[in-house]
């Protein structure tokens, strides 16, 4: 039984991650996290979630964002070195573009991703204030 119970545990954790990737609510899945390009809302407009839980909750976003973006051109790097015969100077040239667009690129899922994190690091607490 408990590998059973560690075993929804897991698939529960995906799917709250999932959530946050689809850029979704972290509680309940169905309100959107973002009102506009790169504004969240305050809470779910579905379940009344509140997305911010504290003052520099979202300095997390910073790290997410960043390894997602280093992602991109490194593994365009690997491929490229892999697959083609281009000298670095051209390398460079495709993947420095890459590298500059992907915190831009990665902005929402990397929030979405933290909103998620933080849910499940704190999505216990039921009676938080102003709540
Ligand atoms: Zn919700």
């Amino acid at each position: 039984m408990p590998v059973e119970g560690g075993a929804q545990v897991f698939f529960e954790i995906l799917d709250i991650l999932g959530r946050g990737a689809r850029l979704r609510c972290p509680c309940c899945g169905h309100g959107r996290l973002f009102r506009t390009r790169f504004r969240i809302h305050d809470h779910c407009l579905a379940c009344g979630e509140r997305f911010e839980r504290e003052p520099g909750q979202w300095f997390g976003v910073i790290y997410i964002n960043l390894g997602l973006s280093g992602i991109l051109p490194a593994g365009g790097y690997l491929f490229l070195d892999a697959f083609t015969a281009l000298p670095a100077s051209q390398v460079l040239g495709l993947l420095l573009p890459l590298a500059a667009l992907g915190p831009f690129l990665f902005f929402r899922l990397a929030t979405g991703l933290w909103t998620s994190i933080i849910f499940l690091g704190e999505g216990l607490y039921i009676q938080w204030p102003n709540r």
